[in-house]
């Protein structure tokens, strides 16, 4: 795991013997866990934490797995967050409308543990490279977890360590809106004493280091929402 934020998978399951199962083995490999009990929670978590992944039930009181699963890959702010569903159902008909919904993998239970964790883990490096220590590039910007090293244009920038994870944050997902809650949550792990206000002085920070002479500042603030990484404007 790097230095970076900790990943974190928020669980959709109403079944309190899986949900305790999964949050323990998902803490245990050094992951962060959100638990939702239903469908209506789970849509306003993953909107509210922006996990890294989400671990779905299909079968849901009230709104389903699946309806769950449509909603999430419809809505702009959630539909890039990967999403394993879990099924008790192992029917191939099945699994294919689950991934018609548009879920990116699937687990039939009763699944083993470490199966599911190794499909986790890879669906997690996929869509977030950074918490795998991968370099990642967004157009001139290229970051390096492991050497934590980040370079624009080819240029070594110097970044304290609060900025290099805060762009870890954007450079993870770029062109999304991050509101300064999540920015705190993410980047400032659960830190109670640090106020939004410390937010905006470190994107300040950032957007200054990543300036170089004739470039475009990729740092968008977005009125009343936030800030996101983003080159298309
Ligand atoms: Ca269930």
């Amino acid at each position: 795991m790097s230095a970076l934020a900790q990943p974190t998978v928020l669980i959709v399951e109403d079944e309190s013997s899986q949900v305790e199962l999964l949050k323990f083995n998902f803490e245990k490999a050094g992951y962060a866990t959100r638990v939702a009990m239903d469908g209506e929670e789970g849509l306003l978590q993953a909107e509210e934490h922006s996990p890294d992944l989400i671990i779905l039930d299909w079968m849901l009181p009230e709104l389903s797995g699946i309806e769950v699963c449509r909603q999430l890959k419809r809505a702009e702010s959630t539909k890039t967050i990967p999403v394993l569903m879990l099924t008790a159902r192992g029917e191939e008909s099945d699994r294919v409308r689950g991934l018609d919904t548009g879920a990116d993998d699937f687990v039939v239970k009763p699944y083993s543990v470490k199966e599911l964790l190794a499909r986790a883990r890879a669906m997690i490096r996929r869509s977030n490279p950074i918490s795998s220590g991968e370099v990642v590039t967004y157009g001139d910007i290229k970051l390096d977890s492991d050497q934590r090293k980040v370079f624009r244009d080819g240029k070594l920038l110097k970044l304290g360590p609060t900025e290099f994870r805060l762009l870890g944050v954007f450079i993870s997902r770029p062109g999304r809106v991050w509101s300064r809650d999540q920015l705190l949550e993410r980047v400032w792990a659960h830190d109670l004493d640090i106020d939004l206000r410390t937010v905006d002085v470190h994107v300040g920070r950032l957007r200054k280091a990543l300036k170089l002479p004739g470039k475009h500042d990729p740092i968008r603030t977005v009125r009343a929402a936030g800030y996101s990484l983003d080159f298309d404007v």
